[in-house]
């Protein structure tokens, strides 16, 4: 299979790095049914090609949009992990005209409240730093469509599991996306918390 036969952008194609030629499974099996607006929970490991299963289709069905609002929000538990998801969108959303901010604890704040004051399409941030941005309203999720929570599993572990509730609670429902390398029974029941019944499980 290739990438053209995914009902993919030519413009988000044409700004894939050439390495990326031929689409690995967890790509073949969740950009297809992530461009359908279904919620997926996804097993897969670093290295598997997650950040374009999710990141290609969410990114082209914000391009649909055609809004200034934030519109996806990409929830990691590392700040390396937001920069790796961030250095691998941000050419593919450049492609799109979207724009990307990254918001992760570290960084003073008063920065990101400055860069938040242009329009955003999509954030990729820690639960801290998003949750206290979003609590002093610098950043609202009325019009977000699609909410990724990328190696799940550690954000579990790392003990983020109150942040990432206060947080969904202050979003609309939409579309959910969680991949994790591991299912622990917490994450299932998290799963089941947030997402539709008619979640695609991919293993
Ligand atoms: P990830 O699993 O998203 O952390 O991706 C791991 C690495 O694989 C990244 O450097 C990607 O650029 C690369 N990659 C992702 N998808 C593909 C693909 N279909 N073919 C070749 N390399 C890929």
């Amino acid at each position: 299979m290739s990438f053209s036969a995914l009902s993919l952008n030519s413009s988000l194609l044409a700004a894939l790095p050439p390495t990326v030629n031929k689409p690995s499974r967890i790509q073949q099996l969740a950009i297809p049914t992530i461009l359908l607006g279904q919620d997926v929970l996804a097993l897969a490991q670093t290295g598997s090609g997650k950040t374009y299963a999710y990141g290609l289709p969410v990114l082209q069905r914000i391009s649909q949009l055609s809004t200034s609002h934030l519109s996806a929000v990409i929830i990691v538990p590392t700040r390396e992990l937001a920069s790796q998801v961030s250095q691998n969108l941000a050419p593919l959303a450049r492609s799109l005209n979207l724009r990307v901010e990254v918001l992760c604890g570290g960084e003073a704040i008063e920065l990101q409240i400055e860069r938040l004051a242009q329009p955003v399409n999509i954030v990729v941030a820690t639960p801290g730093r998003l949750l206290a941005l979003a609590q002093q309203g610098v950043i609202q999720f009325e019009h977000l469509q699609s909410l990724v929570l990328d190696e799940a599993d550690r954000l579990l572990d790392m003990g983020f599991i109150a942040d990432i509730n206060a947080l969904i609670a202050l979003m609309p429902s939409g579309q959910r996306l969680l991949f994790s390398a591991t299912l622990p029974e917490s994450l299932v029941a998290l799963a089941q918390k947030v997402q539709s019944a008619s979640c695609v499980r991919i293993e």
